[in-house]
Formats: C-alpha cells, structure tokens, sequence
C-alpha cells in the first residue's frame, strides 16, 4: 500500500473507531429525570392525589394504604430518584403514590397500569395486595435491565394507593447517570388501551434494542478492522486499545440483554475488566502522544499504575457480579468504597502525565498541548466527580449532577458537560495522532529526498573515480581491472577474447604544432570513434596519455584483425577542426587474440604491446597481431 494511501487509512480508522466509541458511549443514556405522574389512558382519568414519595427503607407495612408517609421525601422532576441517591442503597426501597380513577360514564370501570421502565427487580402493589412483580425477586433479586414494559391489572377499584417496591443493588442502580426509579411515565387507563400503548412502547424498546446491536456490531468491525491495520505497526499499546474496545461493546451488549443471573455475571465482570484495559490503554496513548514515553521513570510509574488498576478492575468486577446478593451487601459497600477511592488515585494518573509535560512543555507542538489540556481537562472531571460522589452521601454537593447531568439531548442521547469533554478529548487525540503521522510522512519524504541526493552524489564521485576526466573513457585503473576479469570469464567459458592496443602517431608533433588543446580535441574525437565502434559487451579506455586499451569478449583473431583495420581506417580519414585548422591523424594498433589459459593481464599487455611496437616499426598507421609470424595488415 502506498505510504500516504496506508496513513490516510489510518486516520480514517482513528477517526471513525472514535465516532463508535462515542456512540457507543452515547447508548448509554443518561436520560433526563421525568416527574412522576400517573397518565390516564383511555376509558378515564387519572388523577394524582399527591407526588409521588420515596423512602430508602424496607418494611412491606408500607405498602398498606393506611401507612402514614407524609414524612417520605417527594419526588420531583429534577431528582426523581430521591433525594438520597441510590448508590450506597442495599436491600429494597418504596416508592408511592395515591390515585383516585374517574372513569368514563357507559365504559366498564376496569383499569390497567402500565410501567414503562424501571431499571431494578421490582413489585407492584395496589391498596397492599402484591399483583405482580417483573422478575424473580426471590431468593435473589435479579437485575432485569432488558425487561421491556410491564402491565398489572388494577381491577375495579377506584380510590387506592400504588406502591413500588425495588431493589436496590449497590453499583448497579447508580443514580446519577443511568437508570435508578421510573424511566418513563406509568400509564393508567383501560385493558384495551393499555394493550396498544405496552404495543408501542415494546416496539421502541426494540428498535432501540436493534440500533443498539447494530452499533456496538459497527463498533466492534471498525475497532477490528483498525487493529488489522495497527498490526503492521510497532505502536503495540495502541492495538491493545483497541482491542479493549472491540471486545468492551459485545461485552455490554451481553450485560444489557442478560436475563440470567450467570450470563449476567460474567459479562457484568467481564465489562468492568475490560473497561480498565481501556483506561490503562488510553494512558499509553496519552504517554506516547505527548513524547513521554522515553521516559524510564515514566514508563515505569504507567506499568505499575496499569498493574494496580487491572487489579482493582478484577476485584469490582467480581464484587458487582456479587452485589445482588444480600449477605454479602456490607462487604460490597465497603469494596466499592474503597475500590473508588483507589481509582480516584489511579485516575490522577493522566494528570500527572499533564504535570510532566508541563514541565517539559519546550518538546511540546500545539498539537500535543492539545491533548495534554483536554486530557487533563477529562481527568479532573472522573477525580472531581468521583469524589464528590463518595462525599454526597454526607455532604449532598449537587455539582456532582452538573458534571453527569444533560445539559442538552441529541437524538434521545443526553450530553452532558463530561461527555463534552469526553468528546474534546476524543477530537483532540484524532487530531494529534493525524498530525503524527503527517509528521512522520513529511520527515519519511526529506529523508527520501535526501538519500536520492546522496545516491546521485555517491554517482557523481564513482564515475569521476572510474572515468577518464577528458575522454569520459574508463581510466587505466578500471580498464585493466576488466581485462582481468574479461580474461577469467573466457577461460571459465571458453569464449575466445580479443584485445586492441591503440597509439596515436606522433602526437607530440600535434601538440607541438598546434597546441595542446589542438592535442586534447584530437584524444576526445577519437575517443568518441573507438566507442562508437564499441559494442555493448565490448569496453574501451584510456590505457596512458595517448594509447587506448579496447577489449573485445567473444571477438577471435579475424574479427578483431578487421575491427583493428576498420579503426585505422576511420581515424585515417577522420578531419578534426580546430578552428580554422584541419587536423589529421593516424595511428598504430596491436592487436592481441587467442590467448593460452597461463595468461594473466600483464601477459597480454606486455605481448599487445608488443605488436603495436611492432606496428610502429613497420611504418605506423598500420595493424599489427601479436602472434609468431604475423601477416602485417599495410595500409
Ligand atoms: P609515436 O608516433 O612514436 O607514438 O610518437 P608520439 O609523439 O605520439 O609519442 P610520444 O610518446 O613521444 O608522445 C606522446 C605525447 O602525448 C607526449 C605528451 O605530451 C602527449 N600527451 C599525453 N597526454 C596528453 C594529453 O592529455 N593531452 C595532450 N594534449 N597531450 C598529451
Ligand atoms: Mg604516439
Ligand atoms: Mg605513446
């Protein structure tokens, strides 16, 4: 895959793996406290002849219409959970409301009421009498998140008190973000238009059910996909995140759809585990995205931290896949205490990675004290939230709810100021690893450039090194080192091997005459005729001032006797201009062929040489073959 093809794929999958874990985040609605009134539905009216009340206690005396409860707290649309909060809640607890049903004149009096939601193992009773309840409430009560809307007849009894009882299980009815009492109005009203409006209400439930499930299904693709292409990278700490969010999703899909105590429990467990991974996970983004990473003490301080809070991961997990039994309530309260107090700890974490990069904030761009701020933003919201949290018990801070609490909904997603921050940090780690790696394809495109410039230089300096600087011939150093090479390879193959000698005739009297330039343009031209008659097997170079060296593979006797001939020939009749001044040349050749296996490259130089020692003797501007008893090619 091409570099900017492969980076590009990876911001896209950055990007769009933050989009599902937003939205995977998003589904968990933190959906804003309704009033709790009682609706009138069909065949009559409703009508509330208080709020409704709220007591953190169990005693089913309280389900008897003529229990005094007006010292119960009233619940109200701002905090429709009660005013104590669920959280540290164990056991049951009531909630009530008196109702007096006018029913609609020809319309049989019977009444049916609807309960859309409630997020805890519950029972209804009407003026005492239990009838009914949406789950096994004995001897365990069990969490029934996924049970959709429940429907209890009222008979025809038109004056009562409607109590809830619910149970109320530590960690799991968390009431400051999801769930915790009523999701949705009771309805009241006859058989038949109760029946249409449990019809509608199953049919959002599941349609939110199946948006969901496509989701977290989208989700887990995105996260795989992105881990396949993260694969091929060293950055390990990033696949491990990545991972956690791949499996986190199913995970708590698992969770939400559990109707088994088991099945709950394992994935409740599994869900709080793997959530840690993808703290511990997000550290080490955080570590790498602000250079820190390098490090020792730091790197070391993230291992141990990342240790402690797999640890304490595992101990919530197991301890909310206990909660729902009673016996071990007390225990699971002070786990849970002290759990969140060790978290609030380990969530400092990041802060003292912003610390750290504040104090080395020269090797921070703009980009990467983006992510230092946002991430330092995001922490201080878990610390601070967390915090208040385990003191609203005593102190009742309501900043708690502003940090958890919608400021606005998107599309039935609540957003509130920590998922703001959430989603800031989330823009800003996009960003940062996108510039990342933009910055890492710019400096991989210098360095590319770079070694290009080099390589031609590396070209540059060999060729001056090989070559001869006037005639661009190689130089005498190469030439003979291929003559030795040329020599083995006609031995191992035993294909014949031809060399040519070339001396130009009285060149010193061209030099003399006419100048040395005249000389080095007379070396040059002829230089240019011998590499013209070169073939691309053959090679020819400067052997000494002006005596050339051709080398001819493959090239017996005759051949190389003619070549030699039709050499003389051409420099005989070649007209060099200088000017106005026509220079011309001849010059003598020895010719050297059929060498034995015993000869070295000094051999047959010495004995080429020799040819074309004899080829001047016998007048220059001729051939000469180096062999006993030569026929001499005249011109
Ligand atoms: P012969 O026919 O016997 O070969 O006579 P010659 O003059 O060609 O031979 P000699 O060896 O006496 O002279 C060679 C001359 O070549 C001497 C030297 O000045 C000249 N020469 C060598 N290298 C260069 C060069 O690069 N440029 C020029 N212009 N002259 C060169
Ligand atoms: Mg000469
Ligand atoms: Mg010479």
């Amino acid at each position: 895959m091409p570099a900017c093809l492969s980076s590009f794929a990876r911001i896209v999958a950055i990007a769009v793996v933050a989009l599902g874990v937003d939205l995977s985040q998003a589904s968990a609605k933190i959906t804003p406290g309704s009033p709790f009134i009682i609706e009138g539905l069909g065949n009559g009216t409703a009508i509330l002849d208080g709020p409704w009340q709220f007591h953190p206690r169990d005693d089913p005396a309280w389900a008897d219409p003529t229990f005094d409860s007006s010292s119960w707290e009233q619940l109200t649309a701002e905090r429709p959970w009660g005013k104590q909060g669920h959280a540290h809640l164990t056991g049951f607890a009531w909630y009530r409301c008196s109702i007096t049903l006018a029913p609609t004149p020809g319309m049989p009096p019977r009444y049916s009421l609807l309960v859309p939601h409630i997020d805890d193992a519950y029972e209804v009773y009407w003026n005492g009498v239990l009838i009914g309840r949406n789950g096994k409430l004995d001897p365990h009560p069990v969490w029934y998140y996924s049970q959709s809307a429940q429907t209890f007849d009222l008979g025809e009894v038109q004056h009562g008190v409607l109590a809830v009882r619910v149970w109320k299980a530590p960690l799991l009815s968390d009431d400051s973000a999801e769930g915790g009492g009523f999701e949705s109005v009771p309805l009241i009203g006859s058989p038949e238009a109760i029946a249409t409006a449990k019809a509608a209400l199953d049919y959002q439930w599941l349609r939110s059910r199946q948006f969901l499930f496509g989701e977290n299904l989208l989700c887990a693709l995105v996260a795989f996909l992105s881990l396949l292409l993260w694969l091929r990278d060293p950055t390990r700490w990033l696949l491990f995140w990545m991972t956690g969010f791949a499996i986190v999703p199913p995970a708590n899909l698992l969770l939400l759809n559990a109707h088994l105590p088991y099945s709950y429990v394992l994935a409740m467990g599994t869900a709080q585990v793997l959530s840690s991974m993808r703290d511990v996970s997000l550290w080490f983004l955080l570590l790498w995205l602000l250079l820190l990473h390098e490090n020792r003490a730091i790197a070391r301080l993230t291992r141990i931290l990342a240790c402690i809070c797999l640890a304490n991961g595992i101990l919530d997990g197991v301890l909310i896949s206990v909660s729902w039994n009673p016996q071990w309530s007390g225990l699971v309260q002070t786990a849970d205490a002290a759990s969140a107090f060790l978290y609030t700890l380990l969530e400092a974490f990041p802060l003292v990675l912003a610390g750290y990069a504040f104090f080395h904030r020269k090797q921070l761009d703009s980009t990467r004290w983006l992510v230092a701020i946002a991430a330092f933003l995001d922490e201080m919201m878990i610390v601070f939230r967390n915090a208040v949290k385990q003191g609203r018990r005593f102190t009742d801070w309501p900043i708690a709810f502003s940090i958890d609490s919608p400021l606005f909904t998107v599309g039935g997603s609540a957003i509130s100021l920590y998922t703001l921050v959430g989603a800031f940090l989330l823009v800003a780690i996009v960003y940062a690893v996108y510039s990342s790696v933009r910055d890492d394809q710019r400096r991989q495109e210098k360095l590319e450039l770079e070694k290009t410039e080099l390589m031609r230089e590396s070209e540059r300096i060999r060729h001056y090194a090989e070559h001869d600087g006037l005639t661009g011939l190689w130089n005498h150093r190469i030439i003979v080192e291929r003559l030795r090479q040329e020599l083995e390879r006609s031995r191992r193959n035993g294909l014949p091997l031809s060399v040519i000698l070339i001396d130009i005739d009285h060149f010193k009297k061209i030099n003399d005459t006419f100048g040395h330039l005249a000389g080095d343009l007379v070396l040059k031209e002829l230089s240019a005729i011998f590499m013209r008659s070169l073939r691309t097997y053959d090679c020819g170079g400067r052997y000494g001032g002006e005596e050339f060296l051709l080398i001819l593979p493959g090239c017996g006797m005759e051949g190389a006797l003619i070549r030699a001939e039709e050499l003389r020939q051409a420099v005989q009749s070649a007209r060099i201009m200088d000017g106005e001044a026509t220079l011309k040349v001849t010059a003598s050749f020895g010719v050297a062929s059929e060498f034995t296996p015993s000869f070295e490259s000094e051999t047959v130089i010495r004995v080429v040489d020799t040819a074309l020692y004899r080829a001047k003797n016998s007048g220059r501007n001729c051939v000469a073959l180096a062999e006993i008893n030569l026929p001499l090619y005249e011109s």
